[in-house]
């Protein structure tokens, strides 16, 4: 066979994909993928964000949803070229559904498929008004008692959750639930946004003083309105807080501030939730069809229960309550936990004269800044991506490209080059006793991330003052009691103390659920977060995507949505599609909605 080149390649294997799907040819259709082969849909045939892996699995899919998907005109993206390297040729594709338009990423090895990613970009005849179809803004005309754009947000905002009700209600206005409600908006979803917080961005402005992004800000844009070139690469946390109050306003959200989620019920014969707020401490009921939870991953402290913390004399807090170290200068501090906030929080009292321990009870996974920046972001989250043509969308398709499934095949090479390059880091680390790792399978930062949510930190300085024994350590120790004045430890050591600060992380989303809505929605809900990967705090069997976030989950009606800002850009798009086409009356039959094997 003559050797084509990669386009060639990807528009013949497109054409026998198409063919097969439209004659209903699962069987045919399959065989076009390799054994060992992923295909991960965002919504386009699943109605659900699921990764099908193996043939069987597909071929399940396909028998279930292709007759309604009917999907066509399968083609390499316009403006696009396949390429090939190492093997292995790739491309970016556009398809359509039935109702949808769709945009993915195909790799081939050995002319057969081996991983597809399939996304939806938008619901025909339900297009966001973008481009040529942005708004008229001005009605040019005469027109007797015109409203002004003014009067018209004003009119909204007294009818929406009054004498109109929300299609959507949103709690939690953090970044999740703000990026969230700015897609709907753009998709005509009556949404509220609830707050507890008086203003957007509080969430952040109430966190440590001290506290900037760990991620950079090619990692970190919010949908429609980039960061601007200028922008600091890690934003400090007030001024990221001020641009989710800017955001919010430009964006036409509704935003209901220093307004608390009491509790939230489902009617399964109304189909329609209860929901009961108390706004300026007035109770007020909603009554949307969707209830998303938006309510923070790092938003429930886990607060530990220490014998004799009720006999303390001196200040004890949650990392979350820190208010920062001016106020103990002078005092002898000891922060329980390693982790991020544990660091930042160390650093920052070391910087203002405290004398400073953290007590390290396990291992922690620490990756330097500049070393996660260069070996894990840079080829698509850096200003040499941006230089070389990368966009944030493509950036977040490719990742989103690569399945759960083998994504940590790809990570443990970044993290042996990372170790490899930092050795005399690590070293020094270690000496000082730090309990060092690098994930249950040596596969670092970011799958520990996906699985678990906690278990390391991006060092920006604090590692120094451990290695150098400015910041004090014990480790392999746990706290036993606290006495009046100090903390005793499991080895008997006995550390005086007139600040405790609890790093000791926090809740899972799931427990909002059960704290809002019930423990029996909570428990038919299960666990949130986590893949399923049988490692540390993310226990089997394997989920293949992560436990509930941003698709449908087992009551009907709920949502979970957050992560990181990366995550609630890119899943935003997702979630907002899925709720405008139930608003819509579109059929949305999900295939292999999640079973529950843990509670919360
Ligand atoms: C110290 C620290 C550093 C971090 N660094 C980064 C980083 O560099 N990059 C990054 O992307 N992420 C970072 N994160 C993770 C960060 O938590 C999330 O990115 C971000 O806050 C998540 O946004 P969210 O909207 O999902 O949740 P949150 O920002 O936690 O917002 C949830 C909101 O829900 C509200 N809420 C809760 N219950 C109710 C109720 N009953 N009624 C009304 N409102 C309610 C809360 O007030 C809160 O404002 C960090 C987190 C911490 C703690």
């Amino acid at each position: 066979m003559l050797d084509k080149a990669p386009n060639g390649k990807v528009s013949d294997l497109l054409d026998a994909l198409g063919k097969a799907l439209s004659a209903g040819e699962v069987d045919r259709a399959v065989d076009l993928f390799q054994t060992d082969c992923y295909w991960r849909d965002l919504v386009t045939f699943t109605w659900n964000i699921k990764t099908m892996e193996g043939k069987e699995q597909i071929s399940d899919m396909l028998k279930a949803r292709l007759a309604d998907t009917r999907p066509s005109n399968w083609k390499i993206a316009e403006g696009e070229d396949a390429s090939e390297a190492d093997g292995i040729t790739e491309s970016w594709i556009q398809f359509e559904t039935a109702v949808a338009r769709g945009f993915g990423h195909l790799r081939l090895k050995d002319g057969r498929i081996w991983t597809l990613l399939t996304t939806m970009s938008e619901l025909k005849g339900h297009e966001e008004p973008l481009g040529f179809d942005r708004p008229m803004g001005a009605k040019h005309g005469a027109e007797r008692h015109r409203k002004t754009w003014k009067e018209d947000r004003e009119a909204e905002s007294a009818e929406l959750g009054f004498s109109r009700q929300p299609y959507c209600v949103i709690v939690g206005g953090g970044q999740g639930g703000i990026a969230l409600a700015a897609r709907l908006r753009q998709l005509n979803v009556p949404t509220i946004i609830v707050e507890k917080n008086q203003k957007p961005g509080d969430s952040w402005r109430k966190r440590y003083k001290s506290l900037c992004l760990h991620d950079p800000v090619w990692y970190d844009h919010l949908p429609y309105l980039p960061f601007p070139r200028n922008w600091p690469v890690f934003s400090p946390k007030d001024k990221i807080g001020d641009w989710l109050e800017m955001y919010t306003k430009v964006m036409e959200l509704n935003y209901w501030g220093s307004t608390e989620c009491k509790k939230a019920s489902y009617d399964e014969n109304s189909r329609e939730w209860t929901v009961v707020v108390q706004r300026d401490g007035k109770e007020i009921i909603l009554k949307p069809k969707q209830l998303v939870l938006a309510t923070g991953m790092s938003a429930k402290p886990n607060m530990p229960k220490f014998e004799g913390m009720d006999i303390f004399k001196g200040d004890q807090h949650h990392s979350s309550q820190h208010p920062g170290p001016d106020k103990y200068k002078n005092s002898k501090v000891v922060v329980i936990g390693s982790n991020n906030s544990a660091h930042d929080i160390c650093a920052a009292l070391w910087e203002a004269g405290a004398d400073v321990t953290m007590v390290q009870r396990s291992t922690t996974h620490i990756v330097k800044s500049d070393s996660l920046m260069e070996l894990g972001l840079a080829a698509l989250y850096s200003e040499q991506a941006v230089q070389s043509g990368m966009t944030t969308a493509k950036a977040d398709l490719i990742f989103a490209s690569l399945p759960y499934r083998i994504l940590h095949e790809f990570q443990i090479p970044v993290y042996n080059a990372i170790r490899e390059r930092d050795a005399d880091f690590y070293k020094r680390l270690e000496k000082a006793g730090f309990l060092l790792d690098y994930g249950d399978d040596d596969s670092g930062l970011f799958m520990k991330y996906l699985r678990r949510g906690s278990g390391y930190y991006i060092d920006v300085g604090a590692s120094e003052l451990i290695a150098n024994g400015s910041i004090k350590l014990k480790s392999g120790v746990d706290v036993k009691r606290l006495t009046e004045h100090s903390v005793i430890l499991s080895d008997g050591t006995e550390l005086p103390a007139d600040l405790v600060v609890y790093a000791t992380g926090y809740g899972s989303m799931n427990g909002w659920a059960a704290d809002l809505i019930s423990k029996e929605v909570a428990d038919k809900v299960g666990k949130v977060w986590g893949l399923g990967s049988n490692t540390t705090k993310d226990p089997g069997p394997w989920e293949g995507e992560q436990r509930n976030m941003w698709k449908p989950t087992q009551q009907e009606g709920l949502w979970f949505h957050g992560g990181n800002l990366h995550q609630s850009r890119h899943y935003s798009q997702f979630l907002s599609l899925q709720l405008k086409a139930r608003m819509e009356g579109i059929a949305t039959p999900v295939h292999g909605l999640q079973k529950v094997h843990h509670l919360g």
